[in-house]
């Protein structure tokens, strides 16, 4: 059975980076029919942020891409905070010792810093391995009864994993293929402290194992502890998981990965915390559905030109086989293409409700008006919107008489017979008994031609005295959703 987790830390707000990691996860697992699980890796007590388990799940909602098994929905692998799996893993630290796989180590802050300062003066690196562990302050330069002694009397110690010398490993990557690690370099990490928690490392492997984790698919900067982890697995006799490390999310301008703060430049890094930190794409008005499309194609290719998926079409074409090995591009003005095309994709009625919503919040009223006319508003005006917050810039006139008229159109377009052309225009239009855009078009021209008037000397200035500018839809259509009286109105005001 195809099991993955998203298995982040409790120290912030998501960044777009680990919400496209619980995605592809997600993708993955219902492809394969499979179980998405989320896991709150939250051992390291001084980087946990109050609410943040919360706002992951919230995060995770929101993109409609729920997990299966976690926090509060257990699936018989629970519990799912790694807080309250504290007494697991102790008992697994102790058997890599007993194995000699794993060793206790005593030395203190300042030995290690005295350590890492004595090999910096001479142009190294302190690496504590099996170069210089005997020399080091640990178990395997004491004798038994010295260890004993030690750990009887409670002094501070750190479980450290045994790294071998001397071997060629050869990780297997779903993305990446075969990488060789000669094991010299690698340090001997720290998998357990005295305070009785387990580092990142040893509760990782341990809980992968125990949940049954079939593919761990994650970020490429842990890479690098991949070897580690696959020793662990070796060692502990496990079946090691399939590994598929993401490649990571670059700057805009290609150069150099995404961090927080390209993101806050930005104005929406990430999902908030909290409604009031910084804005977020659900604040900044995104659809979920442009969230996820834009996310899945951050990294991953379907091998055709189609931008378009919805999370159906997603799984059913996501594999692992087409993410890239290269890092991804993050295309800020991309993103905005694709929330305007789920825009156009919503019918008006679910647009309509989501503008009165808005026009209620910042005006304070729907202006009085019906379900219907908000609807028609929508279908005239959404083709030139990014957001449903462009609406109100795209037509305010629909609902308000323009207060100011564009200066340098007015000049141009507002001559002096223009209050009398548009004062015969108002006697044209108040003998129309249906005000539908075609009447009022067929009357407009027929009065037009009749005059000898140009179309334009007509046109610009009504639609000025209409509208407030030269811009916006079909102007018969404005006048027709307004209505007669409104319109009249509007002209009157501007001739006056
Ligand atoms: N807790 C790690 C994180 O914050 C999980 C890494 C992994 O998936 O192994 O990303």
């Amino acid at each position: 059975k195809i099991r993955v987790r998203f298995a982040p830390s409790p120290t912030g707000p998501l960044h777009i980076g680990g919400v496209r990691t619980a995605l592809f996860n997600y993708l993955f697992a219902k492809k394969h029919k499979g179980d998405f699980i989320l896991r709150i890796e939250d051992t390291d007590q001084n980087r946990y942020v109050e609410g943040t388990e919360d706002y992951i799940i919230e995060a995770l909602n929101w993109c409609g891409i729920p997990f299966d098994e976690g926090p509060e929905k257990d699936g018989g692998f629970g519990p799912y905070r790694q807080s309250e799996r504290k007494s697991i893993y102790k008992k697994y630290a102790e058997e890599l010792i007993a194995k000699g796989k794993a060793y206790y180590a005593f030395d203190s802050s300042e030995e290690l810093d005295f350590h890492r300062k004595d090999h910096e003066a001479k142009g190294k690196t302190f690496i504590y391995n099996w170069h210089n562990r005997l020399k080091l302050n640990n178990s395997l330069s004491r004798t038994p009864e010295e260890v004993q002694k030690r750990l009887i009397s409670g002094k501070d110690y750190v479980i450290r994993f045994l790294s071998p010398p001397d071997e060629k490993l050869i990780l297997n990557d779903s993305i990446r293929g075969e990488i060789e690690i000669d094991t010299n370099i690698l340090d001997d990490k720290v998998l357990f402290k005295s305070d009785g928690m387990p580092t990142y490392h040893l509760a990782n492997i341990v809980d992968d194992h125990l949940m049954e984790i079939s593919h761990v698919i994650r970020g490429e900067e842990w890479l690098p502890s991949l070897a580690l982890h696959l020793q662990l697995y070796n060692a502990f006799n496990w079946e090691a998981p399939q590994f598929a490390h993401l490649p990571l999310i670059m700057k805009p301008t290609g150069k150099g990965k995404l961090s927080k703060r390209d993101g806050e430049k930005m104005g929406f890094p990430v999902f908030p915390l909290s409604w009031n930190e910084s804005i977020g794409y659900r604040e900044a008005g995104y659809f979920p559905e442009a969230v996820i499309n834009f996310l899945a194609l951050l990294g991953w290719n379907p091998g055709t030109e189609q931008e378009l998926f919805s999370l159906e079409e997603l799984v059913d074409t996501f594999s692992l086989e087409r993410v890239n090995k290269s890092g991804a591009r993050f295309d800020p003005e991309k993103t905005k293409w694709y929330n305007q095309q789920y825009l156009q994709k919503k019918n008006d009625t679910e647009l309509a409700d989501l503008f009165r919503e808005l026009l209620v919040s910042t005006k304070g009223t729907d202006f009085g008006k019906s379900e219907l006319y908000i609807q028609k508003v929508v279908s005239l005006i959404k083709e030139r919107a990014t957001f449903v917050s462009d609406f109100w810039e795209l037509g305010s006139y629909f609902f308000e008489a323009p207060t100011e008229y564009n200066e340098k159109a007015a000049k141009k377009q507002w001559k002096e017979n223009t209050p009398k052309i548009m004062g015969q225009l108002v006697s044209v239009t108040e003998t129309i008994d249906d005000f539908t855009s075609e009447n009022i078009e067929a009357s407009v021209k027929t009065w037009i031609t009749k005059e000898g008037f140009s179309f334009g000397q007509v046109m610009a200035p009504l639609r000025l005295a209409i509208v407030g500018d030269l811009k916006g839809p079909h102007l018969f259509d404005i006048m027709e959703l307004i209505g007669n009286e409104e319109s009249i109105g509007r002209i009157h005001s501007a001739i006056s």
